[in-house]
């Protein structure tokens, strides 16, 4: 038996980051950028009015007041989008639409509520200082700049820049294809009715859930029975996968033939078993050089493992440089009783006050009590040496969720 930081440090050791690929920017939301996006030109690509206005000389507007307003002859109408035909010279002005090119001769630019018209003129009402109401070429953006370095995850600002550079395509990091593999006797499909002893194959759905809300790409594989060649055939077909994934199988019993299986199929085994609860008997290696997990069956044991060791591991092969939740500490009400020499992974709900966080379990923690993990938003980190964790005592927390960040 290995502990936790033993088992993530040899799956960490054995992914890595998958090849790029070629996307259209919008797709490439939340996924990791594979190069560096530098500037072809400046943008603005020109100096260009900031204000609906009139474009003048600065110092043509030296001394002018609402009193005494310097009148300036207007010389064009450059609306946005339209190159100025004419130079600006002494006691002349353009008029100026926001976003349009300053004509050349102009240093500043008069907004609107500062001006009055007065005939084919404009009377100016307030002096300027050179650069008044300018947006400067280049000043979002110089030509040559590196913009958006490689490693980058892209958010919606950074699909506005890509399209601001005028790139329709970039180079992202390829995101894995999972296989996802159930294995029992006991199992049926969601929409089957059999015995009513047997259960709902829950776990390819929670962990294709956890697949794809980490950014990777799910393929179930439905349900292999407990029967050796039933296992190999569908572990064989898995290989055309990036990562493959079985949940079940992986005790002591009679019937736990995966970790078998998966030594017959050419896994090479780097692990199995490790120090926590719930999810002790995982077991991981590689199989065709794909990393091979094989996760526990109960519920919430195959959840809580994907969330500690398959989740980092996805988001490596996917560019991430962060791989983990983020964790906050917290205040329990409730005393909890562990076993020594295992880390507990607690479901618990986690609420923010104005004395910091306080953290409440879900109730019964049955590796097989789903409900557990629908009620928490985050599991309470206790570690191995610890035989009680006292209410009251501050403790670390996953958050599972994004709910802390945000208010009703
Ligand atoms: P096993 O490790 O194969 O003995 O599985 C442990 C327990 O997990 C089983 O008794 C089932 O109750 C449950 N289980 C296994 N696979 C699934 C699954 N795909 N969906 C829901 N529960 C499962
Ligand atoms: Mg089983």
């Amino acid at each position: 038996m290995i502990s936790v930081e033993q088992a993530l440090d040899r799956i960490l050791g054995t992914v890595s980051p998958l090849p790029a690929e070629k996307v259209g920017i919008l797709e490439a939301l939340g996924r990791v950028l594979a190069e560096d996006i530098r500037a072809g030109r400046d943008i603005p690509p020109t100096d260009n009015s900031a204000m609906d206005g009139y474009a003048v000389r600065h110092e043509d507007t030296e001394g002018a007041s609402q009193r005494d307003p310097v009148v300036l002859e207007i010389v064009e109408d450059i609306p946005a989008g339209v190159y100025p035909e004419k130079r600006i010279g002494k006691g002349q002005a353009a008029r100026v639409m926001t976003g349009a090119p300053i004509p050349p001769g102009a240093d500043a630019v008069i907004r609107v509520e500062d001006t009055r018209r007065e005939g084919h003129g404009v009377a100016v009402l307030v002096r300027a200082e050179a650069g008044l109401d300018i947006r400067r070429a280049g000043e979002d953006v110089r030509a040559g700049e590196l913009v958006i370095p490689t490693g980058t995850v892209i958010r919606p600002a950074e699909v506005g820049m890509l399209a601001a550079l005028g790139r329709s395509f970039v180079a992202v990091r390829q995101r894995p294809l999972v296989a996802i593999l159930a294995t029992g006797d006991e199992l049926m499909e969601i929409d089957e009715n059999l015995e009513p002893w047997k259960i709902k194959n829950s776990n390819g759905y929670a962990l294709a859930a956890q697949v794809r809300e980490c950014g990777a790409v799910p393929m179930q594989l439905g349900i292999a029975r407990d029967r050796r060649e039933d296992l190999k055939d569908k572990f064989l077909a898995a290989r055309r996968a990036d990562v493959i994934l079985s949940s079940g199988g992986v005790s002591v019993g009679e019937y736990d033939l995966v970790k078998d299986i998966m030594g017959e199929v050419g896994n090479d085994m780097l692990f199995w078993r490790v120090a926590m609860r719930p999810g002790r008997p995982l077991a991981f290696g590689t199989l065709g050089g794909k990393p091979l997990f094989g996760l526990p069956g109960n519920p919430v044991s195959s959840m809580v493992s994907f969330e500690q060791f398959v989740r980092p591991a996805l988001l490596k092969m996917m560019g991430h440089r962060r791989l983990f939740r983020r964790t906050v500490r917290a205040t329990l009400t409730e005393s909890i009783a562990k076993k020594r020499g295992l880390r507990y992974f607690i479901r618990a709900v986690v609420e923010g006050g104005q004395g910091g966080y306080t953290v409440t379990t879900t109730g019964a923690q049955g590796s097989g009590i789903l409900k557990s993990m629908v009620r928490a938003n985050g599991l309470v980190v206790l570690p191995e040496e610890m035989e009680r964790a006292q209410r009251g005592e501050e403790v670390t927390v996953q958050l599972l969720d994004a709910s802390l960040d945000l208010v009703e």
